[in-house]
């Protein structure tokens, strides 16, 4: 399966779409239209891959939602080079989506399974970013401080190490709370101890788990 002028024709629209959704961060989009979602799931959901929709990638897992991804990348405010640390790499194509912005991407993934898989994906369409299976809760501590942290999946509670390893200076976004929808937060850490935070609209993730037992 090949990127083809079909799937750039489908992207483009989906681009108009995030526009009229709000979305007006010209890097976000050229990043967003330069990533082909279809390459990032499963064959059964290809032909709805440019839709503006969450679609499952096995493990009970989802590949977030374009309007998600463009919002969570918008947050974050990179302009290129920036240390970023993903939790949760599920698909692999929010990944994808901040290596085109420049950044330099070290993401974990708990499920072994979408770990190999989205890491596979990525070096085959040429990404190089820095793939961990591991728990998010406990952040990558060898590789920090980190320009910025994205979470991408619903966190109970804010993940003390995770702020830790954030540089002075840094943003971390975070869809926080426990129930059917999460609030989206960034947290700027404006010095050691000091912590700002900015409130964003109600999104849906499936959760980020606590470190129980790691799944296959
Ligand atoms: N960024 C992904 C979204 C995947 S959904 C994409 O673009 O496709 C959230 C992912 O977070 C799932 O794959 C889930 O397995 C993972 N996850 C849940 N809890 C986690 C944890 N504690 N540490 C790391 N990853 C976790």
């Amino acid at each position: 399966m090949m990127d083809n002028y079909k799937h750039k024709g489908l992207r483009k629209k989906l681009i108009e779409l995030l526009r009229e959704k709000g979305i007006e961060n010209e890097r976000v989009l050229d990043a967003i239209n330069a990533v082909p979602r279809h390459l990032f799931m499963d064959n059964a959901f290809i032909n709805f891959a440019y839709k503006d929709q969450a679609f499952p990638i096995g493990a009970d897992q989802t590949i977030s939602q374009p309007y998600t991804v463009a919002f969570q990348s918008h947050l974050l405010e990179v302009k290129g080079g920036e240390k970023v640390l993903e939790i949760g790499t599920g698909s692999g194509y929010q990944a994808a989506v901040l290596l085109e912005l420049g950044v330099k991407v070290f993401s974990i993934e708990r499920h072994r399974s979408l770990h190999k898989k989205s890491k596979q994906k990525l070096e085959e369409l040429g990404y190089k970013g820095r793939f961990f299976f591991g728990d998010g809760f406990e952040g990558l501590p060898t590789f920090a401080p980190f320009d910025r942290i994205i979470i991408t999946a619903a966190a109970p509670r804010i993940p003390e190490k995770l702020i830790e390893q954030l540089k002075v200076g840094g943003y971390l976004v975070i869809p926080l709370g426990k129930g059917e929808s999460q609030q989206m937060l960034r947290l700027h850490k404006k010095a050691e101890g000091e912590i700002e935070e900015e409130k964003f609209g109600q999104f849906s993730f499936v959760p980020m788990l606590e470190n129980k037992s790691f799944s296959s």
